[in-house]
């Protein structure tokens, strides 16, 4: 489907403003200041849809204003893994596609957002970078993906990582809007909120500077800048000295801790001399290493690390006193685990060859 012109993706929409902002639009109908509040517990609380829906208010006045864009998506289609995590295709207003992953445990109820529709990163071994860019996502349609799966599991949401398509980084304004949506107005934590990030040069500081009490992480996944040049296009910009600097001024800004992620691809950056030369990197950093071990997608050739390769790097990570865990991702077998969205269909939400 095209981009219709009826709803351009910028036209707004009810989701994403504040509650002083719901007061003033319900106020423009002549509707008393007190139903603001009640729009703004509807949407962000109970998930309204349609104005239709939201049944204290006057019906009359409801179906004036039927039709109003909330901004919520069409739940394309869904997929769930034997783990219970639940990848879904979401269908956006102007009818892209855009993938959100939830991922439920015992105590918490976690959903992966995407951030941009596809990817211009490219990095070599993300199935998201293959299928190409479309465009940045608006704040309303990240809030919509966690409303979704909130509604989806008939439950709350208590985490959210920015770890689903596209690099929330370069879509920042937007991003940091909805951080700002999901603690004010959705009642999640900000150290709940985890933003992960390639990192381009300057755009670390910028997100610094909002002084965001959120979890921040980088993708390093490489222990010096040849190879992490092969495994990720951005980097020949992004000397490693000046990223590790300037998640140092991070740290300094913000008075929160910086963890980086490290993809293990076999021979390729698992050696022993790769979590030596890392530890050297990060000495006197007061960090965590995510080891995330490969999850394959059909485009490249790259192994998953044995079990002993990957439990050696996170010895010699321990032994140099890097505090270090190994992420097993969830929802494999319904390709929802990280790095795998965006494989198997094309933005007209068909999946090849069906
Ligand atoms: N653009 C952001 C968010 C991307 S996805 C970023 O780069 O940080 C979250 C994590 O999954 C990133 O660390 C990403 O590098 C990693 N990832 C990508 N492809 C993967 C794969 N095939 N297997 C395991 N992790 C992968």
């Amino acid at each position: 489907m095209k981009t219709t012109e009826k709803y351009p993706p910028s036209q707004t929409v009810l989701l994403g403003k504040s509650q002083q902002e719901l007061t003033q639009w319900v106020e423009k109908f002549g509707q008393p200041p007190y139903r603001g509040k009640q729009l703004h517990q509807w949407l962000y609380q109970k998930g309204a849809r349609s104005l239709e829906n939201i049944t204290v208010f006057p019906k009359q006045w409801r179906q004036t204003v039927a039709d109003y864009p909330i901004g919520r998506s069409k739940i394309h289609h869904c997929s769930i893994a034997s783990d219970e995590t639940r990848k879904y295709l979401l269908q956006l207003r102007d009818g892209l596609i855009v993938e959100t992953v939830g991922i439920p445990t015992a105590k918490r109820l976690t959903v992966c957002v995407s951030s941009q529709v596809g990817c211009p990163m490219a990095c070599d071994f993300c199935a998201t970078g293959k299928g190409g860019f479309s465009r940045n996502l608006q704040a309303y349609e990240i809030i919509d993906q966690v409303l979704t799966v909130q509604e989806d599991f008939k439950r709350r949401v208590s985490h959210v990582v920015f770890m689903g398509m596209g690099e929330p980084i370069l879509n920042l304004e937007e991003v940091v809007k909805a951080v700002k949506i999901l603690n004010q107005d959705v009642e999640i934590g900000q150290r709940s909120l985890t933003i992960s990030t390639v990192g381009l040069p300057g755009k670390i500081r910028q997100l610094a500077q909002q002084k965001l009490q959120i979890t921040f992480a980088v993708s390093l996944h490489a222990s010096n800048q040849k190879l992490r040049e092969k495994l990720i296009p951005s980097a020949r910009r992004y000397p490693l000295e000046k990223l590790l600097q300037e998640c140092r001024e991070y740290v300094q800004i913000t008075k929160r801790r910086v963890s980086f992620e490290y993809i293990l691809l076999a021979e390729v950056n698992d050696l022993p001399e790769n979590a030596l030369e890392l530890a050297k990197h990060l000495r006197g950093f007061q960090t965590h290493v995510n080891l995330i071990p490969y999850n394959p997608i059909s485009e490249v050739d790259y192994q998953r690390p044995s079990k002993f390769r990957i439990q050696r790097f996170m010895d010699l990570l321990k032994q140099e006193n890097i505090q270090t865990s190994i992420r097993y991702s969830r929802g494999l077998e319904a390709n929802a685990a990280c790095g795998q969205l965006r494989a198997y269909y094309n933005n007209e939400g068909k999946t090849p060859g069906a």
